[in-house]
């Protein structure tokens, strides 16, 4: 606790909260509770708390929008650092769109629409923040991150430096920030001027195939797997006759066979022992390994 009050000494801004449930920062609702919740206004004072963290060894976790992580029951020992609500700034460019890291992308696709500009209508139905979309490469209905990012604005440990978007590895739910544990502190987006009503319909027609395929009324991460090569995961989970087959409060959706739900009460380990259910079930019937896309994160215990 010492070094926390050092820090909330060097960082007038930082919020520093002791002993944080995490259930209410997922969107899966489950989780353990964390050392640390730390919360940062200005871009200095995220990368110098991170320096601080690396230099004094203790683990740390960068928390987005919370809507593709699973934190384990035992919750987090260390520090989760959080980007508060002033680090949403998003600007108009001569390219596009600007956006910190903390800006939600709904947001984001918004102020696209709004702005006459085509190329993040994907993004619109997608509950994360710009650093958790970049991180992952969240994409959607044949969009994606690598598409659109022009540059990422990183702090490496070290220095923050401006990462051309061809030089981010982006692959599938992939990127090089997963590689080097980069900081994202935010993006800019190349866009191009189109229609505000066409790109404002094909916002629309998103929105409906989401809300007629999926359960968006159960808390859940989105897709818990990764598409496996030549496979769709709901297909094959579907077809395992796991629908609706649960463990404790976790269930395989009815409504969309790759969303693991929240049906009330359940824990971060009904979850992994549902997903090793799936994962079991759809190996033994099809022989595909099904690969986590959701985050796993925290300690057992
Ligand atoms: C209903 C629903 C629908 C979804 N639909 C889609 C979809 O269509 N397509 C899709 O791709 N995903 C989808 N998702 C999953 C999720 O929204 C995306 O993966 C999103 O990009 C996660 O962003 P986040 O801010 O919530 O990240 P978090 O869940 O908070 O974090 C995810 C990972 O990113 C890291 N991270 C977050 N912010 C930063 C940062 N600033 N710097 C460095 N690392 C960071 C975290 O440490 C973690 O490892 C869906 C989820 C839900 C609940």
């Amino acid at each position: 606790m010492e070094k926390m009050k050092l820090l909330q000494k060097t960082y007038s801004d930082l919020e520093i909260q002791k002993d944080v449930p995490l259930a209410g920062y997922t969107t899966l609702r489950v989780g353990g509770r964390a050392d640390y919740l730390l919360t940062a206004e200005k871009e200095d004072t995220f990368c110098g708390v991170l320096r601080f963290l690396k230099e004094e060894n203790i683990p740390f976790l960068v928390l987005g929008n919370g809507s593709n992580l699973l934190v384990k029951d035992g919750g987090f020992r260390g520090a989760v650092l959080r980007l508060g609500k002033e680090f949403g700034r998003i600007e108009r460019t001569e390219e596009g769109l600007y956006a910190q890291a903390g800006a939600l992308m709904s947001v984001l696709a918004k102020t696209a629409l709004e702005n006459g500009l085509a190329g993040l209508e994907f993004a619109h139905g997608i509950p994360g923040s710009v650093g958790g979309g970049v991180y992952m490469n969240a994409g959607a209905y044949g969009g994606e991150m690598s598409q659109v990012v022009r540059f990422v604005r990183v702090y490496n440990g070290e220095e923050i430096v401006d990462i051309p978007g061809s030089e981010m590895a982006f692959a599938y739910r992939h990127s090089r920030a997963m590689e080097e544990n980069w900081l994202i502190l935010g993006a800019a987006f190349a866009l191009q001027a189109g229609d505000k009503g066409e790109i404002e319909a094909k916002m629309r027609d998103f929105a409906q195939r989401r809300r007629e395929k999926q359960p968006l009324e159960y808390p859940s991460a989105g897709s818990f797997f990764k598409r496996p090569a030549g496979y769709f995961a709901g297909a094959l989970i579907e077809q395992s006759q796991l629908k609706g087959v649960s463990v404790g409060g976790a269930q395989v959706s009815e409504k969309h066979a790759g969303f693991l739900i929240n049906k009330g009460g359940a824990t971060a380990d009904d979850f992994l022992q549902l997903m090793k259910k799936v994962q079991d079930t759809v190996y033994e019937k099809f022989g595909v390994q099904l690969e986590c896309e959701v985050r796993i994160v925290g300690n057992d215990e």
